[in-house]
């Protein structure tokens, strides 16, 4: 059977095409998401922009409901990594870390982003043993004790609040003395008493024994030291595209992309290939913000309707 619309990421974006797809009147349809769905947003301890997600809410609260609505129209969730996906003629193929194969009409592509390293010595090393790019998962395991923030964006100063009230101090180690985030957000975390900013200062080396991480060393622009004595060091510098399905077996890709790797589509979220779609963070412009992934999806899946319609009929 060839799947009138294949969904390769199962975030926001994927599941609000899923959502759309399926509610629009397209008859099968599978999500291919390797994990649990709801992406990268069930990391965050809080999400404040959502349109009427008010309250405390964290990235998990808001997602929880979004497969189950989906999966009431329809929608099928295959737990799998999508390792390629081609095309030939008007058929695109779907290739599984299992070996398997599906076939479909329509690609709605939406595989998101992921955090990035910051490149300093000791953190592939102890990573996960001290350093953690999730304050979520990784937070309490500091509750009471100092921990060490890196990075001056949304990410990095949202999570710095989030680990403040649960840990006895963070400090947060910014390269320049100006941030990249929401004003709101600098305000806030410039109010919070236990949050110390260690700024102009780029990390040099993590370091600690077997038991785990001891202590960050970091370098001002007077190249003069400091060592940051903590347990934990949290890393948020940003994120880099996932595309690696996308790559043929010739290393060409499969649509036209920028040079960031992000994918180029159009206002309709139509890629240069006919039929492909790309959505949320993995796309040109891409505000990386949930609602305009979940817009995407909703945009994608009803160019997907209409293309499939006038393929098939
Ligand atoms: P993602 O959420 O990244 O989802 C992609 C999905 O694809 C993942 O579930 C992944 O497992 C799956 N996948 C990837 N590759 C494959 C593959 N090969 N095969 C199968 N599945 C695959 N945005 C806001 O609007 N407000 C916030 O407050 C906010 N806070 C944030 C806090 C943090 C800590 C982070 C990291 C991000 C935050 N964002 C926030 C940004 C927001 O999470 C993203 O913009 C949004 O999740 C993007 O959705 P997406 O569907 O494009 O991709
Ligand atoms: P980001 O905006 O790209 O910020 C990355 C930060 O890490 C920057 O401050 C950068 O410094 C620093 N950095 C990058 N590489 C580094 C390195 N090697 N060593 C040390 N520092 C390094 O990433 P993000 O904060 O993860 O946000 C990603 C996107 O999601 C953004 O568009 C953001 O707006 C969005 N987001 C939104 C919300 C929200 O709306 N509430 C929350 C989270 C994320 P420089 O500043 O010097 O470049």
């Amino acid at each position: 059977m060839i799947l009138d619309c294949a969904i390769i990421g199962g975030g926001p974006a994927g599941l609000t095409a899923g959502l759309y797809t399926t509610r629009g009147g397209l008859e099968n349809v599978v999500m291919f998401e390797k994990g649990m769905p709801g992406g990268q947003i069930m990391n965050s301890s809080e999400i404040e922009n959502y349109p009427g997600a008010t309250g405390e809410i964290s990235g998990m609260d808001l997602m929880m409901t979004w497969p189950e609505q989906c999966q009431r129209f329809g929608l099928v969730h295959e737990m799998v990594n999508v390792t390629r996906v081609t095309k030939k003629d008007d058929t695109f193929t779907i290739h599984k870390e299992d070996g398997s194969i599906s076939e479909a009409h329509s690609v709605i592509i939406g595989t998101g982003s992921s955090p990035r390293r910051a490149g300093f010595r000791g953190e592939d090393g102890f990573f996960g043993k001290g350093v953690s790019t999730c304050a979520t998962c990784d937070g309490f395991f500091y509750k009471g004790k100092e921990v060490a923030v890196v990075g001056g964006g949304d990410t990095a100063l949202e999570e710095a609040l989030y680990l403040a009230k649960i840990c006895s101090k963070v400090y947060i180690i910014h390269r320049r003395d100006t941030f990249r985030s929401a004003p709101n957000t600098i305000e806030r975390v410039k109010k919070v008493e236990n949050i110390e900013l260690v700024l102009d200062s780029v990390s040099d080396e993590v370091y600690g024994d077997s038991t785990g991480v001891l202590g960050i060393r970091v370098k001002n622009k007077n190249d003069e030291i400091r060592d940051i004595v903590v347990p934990g060091v949290f890393t948020f510098v940003g994120n880099d595209v996932n595309n690696e399905t996308l790559i043929q077996e010739d290393g060409t890709f499969l649509c036209d992309m920028n040079e960031q790797g992000q994918v180029i589509v159009d206002i309709s979220m139509a890629t240069s290939l006919d039929g492909l779609y790309a959505t949320g963070d993995m796309r040109i412009s891409a505000p990386k913000q949930v609602v305009s992934a979940a817009g995407d999806g909703a945009v994608a899946a009803l160019q997907a309707i209409a293309y499939v319609d006038e393929l098939l009929n």
